[in-house]
């Protein structure tokens, strides 16, 4: 199958060319050119807003029949596209054919899921004397500004753009230059279950001038990223300037507790796979694994017998259980950081280097022993590095996990129900897995506390975080 043709969808209409510039889109596994994807100009922006606007009047006074048609509709375009998103995304993101297909029927369960809750966004009724009436309605906040990052091309679109248009909203979605394809592929399925081209739009562009444009717009009432800390606090401040609503899902440093009552050859089954998923560029990847003594050492070793039998290779080969990563960024950042853990002490018990000269591999790898001051123990690696430190107790591991600010997803493993429930509660995460790594679903939020952001995606919550509520009294 043939990469796409790359465009900008304003309006319903697909833009390129016209003198606009371009950004080189390219393929991880090889390195080679894919396509050149049109960026948006100023002009581009503000047609986008204008039909942003319009748009919206438009779906707000839309039935929840219409809403739910359009999300089951383009769920099940999605399933019959399956294979063609999933080699669209792999082609331009990396990740394993096997994870893209997972990621498509992940959307397809949202979208489905969304389709049944837009007929509960209930107002409710108070209690008044004859005569009297007040209500507390809900109504679409208003047309949203949308930025998701290139880790999840379909999944991250696809939670964009699903919760705004379940909620009655109109939505601008600025997915990442690296993955265009995908979220113009998701998109196009919605368009074609019946969508109109104002209600949902995409544009690229260059991230910095495409964020203030759209967000010192009064058009624009919610903003919604996903990506880094640092953009995120940025994007924050800019959408503070007109006080609109924001749902940030920003970064982890995934905190895994492993206690030596644990059942530690299921442990390691799921988090070994867990770690090396996406090559790591997951927001809740386990990352830093805080293990009890007595069993640290069979954890360690468990760990490397089990990382060093995952086949690294370019995910449209069927044997590849790890692609490359998205871009050279992120083997910059690796180098960088894995070399200045070992620099500070660190142990390197595997990996730790580049593979090949073509695209961008990097080799599954395992620090051990790393000192708390060394950059990678604070800053999110998003890369296949699993960081395994022994510790003495219970309070000394929660100390741990709860040191960082970020709190977005963290794990416990342990057969103990009474430090199952004690653990849960005392982890600053947003999420936590007890004895599995399965922490989300489409009826679940998805979200995190400190600096892994604010509001969540996924479940009622997602749509909830794009509506307003309205109390109205009648005397
Ligand atoms: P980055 O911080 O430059 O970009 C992260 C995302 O934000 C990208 O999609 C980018 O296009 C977008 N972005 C950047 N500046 C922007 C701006 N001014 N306005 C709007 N969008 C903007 O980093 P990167 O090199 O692309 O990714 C590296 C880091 O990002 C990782 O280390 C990880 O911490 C984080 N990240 C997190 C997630 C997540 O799921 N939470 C996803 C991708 C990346």
């Amino acid at each position: 199958m043939a990469y796409p043709d790359l465009y900008l969808m304003i309006d319903g209409q697909r833009l390129s060319g016209g003198g606009r510039r371009t950004h080189k889109v390219v393929n991880p596994a090889t390195g080679a050119p894919l396509a050149d994807l049109p960026l948006a100009n100023a002009a581009d922006l503000d047609a986008a807003l204008a039909a942003a606007q319009r748009g919206f009047r438009r779906w707000r006074d839309s039935t929840a029949h219409d809403r739910a048609a359009v999300l089951q509709g383009a769920a099940r375009l999605m399933v019959e596209r399956q294979e063609e998103l999933a080699r669209i995304a792999t082609l331009e993101q990396g990740k394993t054919l096997a994870e893209a297909r997972a990621e498509v029927m992940m959307n397809v369960g949202l979208f489905n899921f969304y389709a049944g809750e837009v007929f509960r966004l209930y107002g409710r009724t108070l209690v008044r004397p004859a005569g009297q009436r007040s209500m507390v309605t809900k109504e679409p906040v208003g047309p949203v500004a949308a930025f998701a990052p290139w880790n999840f091309p379909i999944g991250n679109p696809g939670r964009k753009l699903g919760a705004p248009i379940a909620a009655g909203c109109s939505v601008i979605l600025k997915a990442a230059e690296e993955t265009p394809a995908s979220a113009l592929a998701v998109l196009q399925c919605l368009i074609d279950a019946g969508l109109p081209g104002d209600v949902a739009q995409a544009v690229f562009g260059v991230p910095d001038e495409v964020s203030r444009h759209l967000l010192a717009s009064p058009i624009i009432r919610k903003m919604s990223f996903t990506g880094s800390t640092p953009v995120g606090k940025h994007l924050a401040k800019l959408a503070a300037e007109d006080c609109k609503r924001t749902t940030m899902e920003l970064g982890g440093h995934g905190p895994v507790l492993v206690f030596a009552d644990a059942d530690i050859d299921k442990a390691l089954d799921t988090l070994v796979a867990g770690k090396y998923r996406n090559a790591g560029q997951v927001c809740v990847s386990p990352t830093r694994f805080v293990v009890e003594s007595d069993v640290y050492e069979p954890f360690l070793k468990g760990f490397i017998d089990r990382a060093g039998r995952i086949a690294v290779g370019d995910g449209l080969d069927p044997a590849s259980i790890m692609g490359p990563m998205a871009n050279p960024r992120r083997l910059d950042a690796m180098d960088r950081l894995i070399g200045e853990a070992a620099a500070k002490g660190a142990t390197l018990e595997m990996g730790g280097r580049r593979i090949g000269n073509t695209g961008y591999y990097f080799a599954p790898t395992i620090l051990s022993n790393v000192p708390l001051d060394a950059a990678i123990m604070n800053e999110e690696p998003f890369g296949p590095v699993a960081l395994i430190n022994r510790h003495a107790d219970e309070a000394a591991m929660i100390a741990e996990a709860n040191r960082l600010p970020y709190g977005l997803a963290a794990y416990v493993w342990t057969a103990d129900g009474a430090r199952q429930r004690r653990i849960a509660r005392e982890l600053e995460a947003g999420m936590v897995g007890v004895n599995t790594g399965m922490i989300g679903g489409s009826d679940s939020p998805f979200g995190g506390v400190k600096w892994s952001g604010h509001g969540a995606e996924d479940g009622p919550e997602g749509i909830e975080a794009c509506l307003i509520t309205k109390a109205i009294h009648e005397g």
